[in-house]
Formats: C-alpha cells, structure tokens, sequence
C-alpha cells in the first residue's frame, strides 16, 4: 500500500498504537503477539512520526472484544480521533480494532472526517480515498464472520463433547481424573471418609449450618483443590463454612452424574464493571446434559435430588420470606457490625405488627458460630442518624464546606502545576540517562551495564509518578460549576420539607442517605443500654454519636403521646380536619415522622373512643376522659 498518503499534516499530529490481546490468559500466553503489537511503535517512527508523538493505548488488554462498550481503551481512541489530535492510527491487523462491525464503521467514520489514517501491517489506508474505505470495510466485514464461525464452531463443539460426557472440566475435590480420562473416587483414604462424613450430617441435621457447627465442634476440616495458577489442582484443607458445603451438597457430581450446563447466561443481565454476562442456575429438571450413573457416586439419585429440595424449602421458609420488604429501615445495605466488622442484614416485620424493623448481625451464626452477634432495633438508630443527616447539609453548615471546597481547588491547581514539574523533571532524567547509555562503547560492558541500570532506575521512577498522579488526578475530580452549587443551596433549604413530605418515599429517603453517607457502623455491646453510631461520610469524615437502647417492647410504633393527650382535649369542639392542622402546626409528627391527616386522627379517635364534634352533646366527653388515661 501507498506510504504517499502520509502527510506532513499527519505527522504534526499523534501516532496512537492500539494493542489489544481478549483474555487474560492470552495477554500471558501469548506474548509473541503482543510484542508484535508494541513493534508498530517502530513501525510509526519508521513512517516519520517522532518519537515523543508515538502513543500506545494498551487499556483494553484482558477485555472481551465483542463491544466496545466496556473498553475504555477504544472509547479514548474514539475520542481522540474526533477531537483531531490524531494522525494515524495503527493496529496488528486493521480489523482486530473492534470485533463488532458498527464499532469498526463508526470509527472508520470519525477517522474519515478528521482526516485521520489507519495502519496495519500491511499497509496505510485513508478513509476518505473510496478504495480505501472499500478494503476496510471488507476487513471489518470478513473479522466480524470469522468470529461469528471461530464462535459457533467452538460452542457446538464443546456441546458435542459435553452431550456424551466426555467434555473435560475441573474434577470436583473426591475425584481424581483417572489414566482413560474416566473419573475415579480420590484414591486419598481420609478424602473419601470427609466427603461420607458430610452427606451423613446433612442426613441427620437438614440443614447446612448444623452441618457447619458440627465440623467445626469436631475441628473437622474440608478437602478443597486449590484453583490458583501456582500449586492448581493440589489439596488444602479448610475450615469449613456455609458456602463450602452448600456447594458440596448442590454438585450432581457426587450422586454419579455428569452434567453441564447447570448455569445459563443470558445478555440480559451484565456486570457493569466488566461487561459479562451474569449467570444464573437452572433447576435439576432443565439441565441440558445429565449423565446419571456416570462415575463412582458418594450418594444415590434420589438422594441427592431430595437433598436440593430440602435445601430449597430451608432456604425459603414460609415465615420468613425474604423478599417483599416494607424496606422501612432506612439504612438497609449501609450498616456494618461494630464488634465484627461483618455487614448488617435487615430484619423487617410485617407491618402489620407494629413492630420497627431491627438491624442484625447474622453472618457468623450462618456460618455455624453458637448464636448471633448483635442485634437492634432499627427506629432509635434512623432516627439519630437522619437528625444528624438533616443536620449536616443545612445551608449554613453548606456554605462553610463551599468555602473550603474553593480553597481546595485553588490548592488542586497549585499541586497539580508541581506534579506536572516533577513528572517533566523524571522524564528529563530518563532521557538523559538513555543518551548517556547510547553514547557509551557497547564493548565496555562494565560501564555499559551500570549505565543501563541507572537508566532502568529513572525509567522506573518515571512510571511510578505517572501512575501515582493518574490516581491523585482522580481523586481531584470534584470542582463544582456554578449550577451545581446553586442547585446545592436551593436544595439544602428545602431539603427537611422534601425529606418529611408525605410524597416522599422510603426508598427516596434512603437515596438521599445514601448520596452522603458511606456507611453506618453500630456498637451495641460496649456500653449496656447504648447503641454507638459511627457515621462514615461520603466525604470521608467520621462522626460518633450515641443513642440509646428502646426498652423491651418498646420497639412498636406509638404516637407521640403529647399528640395523643393535644386530640383529647381537642375532639369533640372540634373537627378532625381541624385538629390535624393544629397538630401540625405545633410540630408534632405521627408514629412513622410524618405529618397528621384527617383519617390519622380520626383513627385515633374511634381506637379511644373519642367522640366527634357534636353540637348538643358533652354526654360523651366523660368517656373520653377515661379513655385519655389508657394511652
Ligand atoms: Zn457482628
């Protein structure tokens, strides 16, 4: 291909090398590629690009290729080249770019538009000559159909083999691959006996954490296989946990069977950090591929299979449905043990009991410790911290942190000068270590040497303080426009109307929490009869508070009762509607924080036999009298 192409408006502008490797074990394995990756560096200098232009964006090494949607290496690429900072872009084969043929054409697009080339090597192609674009688009068109065959190729055959069991995959520890490549029972004695020993638990407890509690009281360690690179597929033991024998007890591998596919993934769902899909489990009933009788079982079929409904039904007791929250403790998900550091689950109760929910510290008993940690009730607790959170963004306490945030950020652009001083120093000395090496005789190899470590020495330091300053950079990335601020004051003035608006919902609540506080950690054993709150602030601030603990039976919801005795006096000479508003309007709030409605006191009314307004009779004010000392 045409090397004419090249203009010296190119070379005024960046060479960008895009490497790309697809799977970790790629990026280790095969090293050869990716050195002939690196070489394109050579390869722009030898089209006429200087050195200090030549960038190698190298981000998406280990990430799929599929889309580029999780690739941040190739949506900087893009970025680039719109901007038109770009000259050139190369890559080992032009198609290898992006995987996905509308990845590849946007970028033909934008390159096409800025001006910018594109490289492999074989040769340089401009976008904007028709042929060109012509060759280009064939090689984007004939990667992406050879993925789709390398694809479709590798699953059907993987599928094949899996159908009639002979797909090879890590045995589960108690079995060991044998010289046919049939599977056999661990020839290690005390494996085997472990291995009995659980399943003959489960028989007799039923449920996994009294298998857990009996191993541990027996000081019973479980065979595991290490899955690490070094030492894979040798044998530890453990102390055994909940998930461990779950697992254990879930595998159809030890009732004899063969099966695979038992998880299903479906593009629905992805990580967000890593673009994956999600797996999910099929029940026993959809497993494609179900070998019974396969191997050498530790337990029947039908064993097995009554084991998973067992697990099931433990699982899900109908008490104790874990789903279908009324989620009115609001620091769900944000609350941590004081005393172990594990995370805190929600305990709800039907709201119908009139009981607040309770934070509790379960993991450690899940896992076969004698009882819970600690456990309480969750109303105190919200309570304080959301007095605390109303607190902290009131408009004055706002306008102090707006303060220090303008003199932070005159401070960010001041040590951002220094480290881009500091960086410009490092380089220099890289630079001047490497002509010192160039210039020395390579015969002298005593001299030659100590130079090329010094050299090493300063390029080290060099990558140090970039990868350094990348992460204060991002830690710097917080300066607020002039919008934001406004939005901030307006918002911290209306913020306690909007927090106890009846339109306001729990889960807005627990969002607006969320926004400033990182987590709660709770203390309920170091002083008796008090709970301690450590707030951890989104902006790393750390607050101690105290509250203390409701007495027993006080965890029900009550209104308040200077609320209660204020309707009392007032039912009767007046409406309900009425008292509501004077309820109100002194400050009081109902059981749940909230305002009073008209059906609220009318509630409470009939529950004490309150009389309403009625303009003949005091006949029944006496009985509301007596009713007043029961509340
Ligand atoms: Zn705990």
């Amino acid at each position: 291909m045409t090397s004419t192409a090249i203009q010296s408006t190119h070379q005024e502008r960046m060479a960008f090398v895009y490497v790309r490797q697809s799977t970790p074990l790629q990026v280790i394995e095969n090293r050869e590629s990716t050195e002939r990756q690196y070489r394109l560096c050579d390869r722009a200098i030898e089209l006429g690009w200087p050195p200090s232009r030549v960038e190698v964006i190298d981000e998406d090494q280990g990430r799929s290729g599929s889309t580029a949607a999780h690739r941040t290496g190739f949506q900087r690429l893009a970025t680039e080249v719109s901007l038109g900072k770009v000259g050139i872009v190369l890559m080992l084969e032009a198609s290898r770019l992006a995987r996905n043929n509308s990845d590849w054409y946007r970028l033909m697009e934008i390159c096409g538009v800025s001006g910018t080339l594109i490289a492999d090597e074989g040769g340089v192609y401009n976008p904007r000559e028709p042929n060109d674009g012509l060759l280009l688009g064939v090689k984007g068109t004939i990667s992406e159909a050879e993925l789709f065959t390398l694809r479709t190729r590798l699953h059907e055959g993987r599928w094949n083999k899996a159908r009639t069991g002979l797909l090879h995959f890590p045995l589960p520890v108690g079995y060991v691959q044998g010289a046919d490549a049939s599977w056999a029972l661990d020839p290690d004695t005390q494996v085997r006996e472990r291995l009995n020993y659980l399943f003959d638990c489960f028989r007799r407890h039923g449920v996994v954490r009294g298998v857990v509690r009996e191993l541990k009281e027996q000081g019973l360690e479980l065979p595991t296989r290490v899955a690490a690179r070094e030492g894979y597929g040798s044998l530890v033991w453990k102390a055994p946990t909940l998930s461990t024998v779950i697992r254990i007890l879930h595998n159809p591998a030890y009732a004899g069977a063969y099966v695979y596919g038992r998880s299903e993934y479906s593009n629905v769902r992805r990580s967000p950090k890593t673009g994956k899909a999600s797996a999910h489990l099929r029940s026993v009933e959809q497993w494609p591929v179900k070998i019974t009788g396969h191997h050498a079982a530790y337990i029947g079929w039908e064993e097995f299979v009554k084991n998973q409904e067992r697990l099931r039904r433990n699982w899900s007791r109908p008490d104790n449905p874990g789903v279908a929250r009324q989620g009115r403790a609001l620091l769900q998900g944000l609350v941590y043990c004081g005393v172990c550091g594990r995370k805190m689950s929600v305990q709800d109760r039907a709201a119908k009991e009139h009981r607040s929910p309770s934070y509790v510290c379960g993991r450690g008993y899940y896992d076969g410790d004698e009882k819970i940690c600690q456990s309480m009730t969750s109303r105190p607790i919200d309570a304080a911290v959301v007095e605390v959170f109303l607190g902290a963004v009131s408009p004055l306490s706002l306008r102090v942190a707006m303060q220090v945030l303008d003199q932070l950020e005159q401070d960010l652009i001041v040590q951002h000068r220094q480290r881009e001083l500091q960086l410009e120093q490092a380089r220099y000395e890289a630079r001047l270590a490497q002509r010192q090496y160039d210039a020395v005789d390579p015969a002298n190899r005593l001299v030659a040497g100590e130079l090329e470590r010094r050299w090493n020495v300063k390029l080290e330091r060099v990558a140090q303080l970039e990868r350094s300053y990348a992460q204060a950079e991002r830690d710097a990335e917080w300066s607020l426009t002039k919008e934001e601020r406004g939005a901030i004051t307006k918002l911290s003035q209306d913020l306690p109307a909007i927090w106890h608006a009846e339109t306001t919902t729990n889960q807005e609540r627990k969002q607006l929490l969320r926004m400033v506080i990182e987590c709660v950690q709770l203390d309920g054993m170091r002083q008796a009869g008090q709970i301690e709150i450590q707030i951890r602030w989104r902006s790393g601030a750390i607050t101690d508070h105290n509250v203390n603990r409701t007495a027993p039976g006080g965890g029900s919801l009550k209104t308040p009762a200077e609320a209660v005795s204020l309707i009392h006096r007032m039912a009767g000479r007046n409406g309900y509607g009425e008292i509501a508003t004077e309820l109100n309007r002194t400050g009081l709030r109902s059981a749940f924080g909230r305002c009073f409605t008209t059906q609220h006191v009318g509630y409470i009314c009939r529950r004490d036999g309150l009389a309403k307004r009625n303009p003949r009779g005091a006949s029944k004010s006496k009985n509301s009298l007596d009713s007043s000392a029961r509340s």
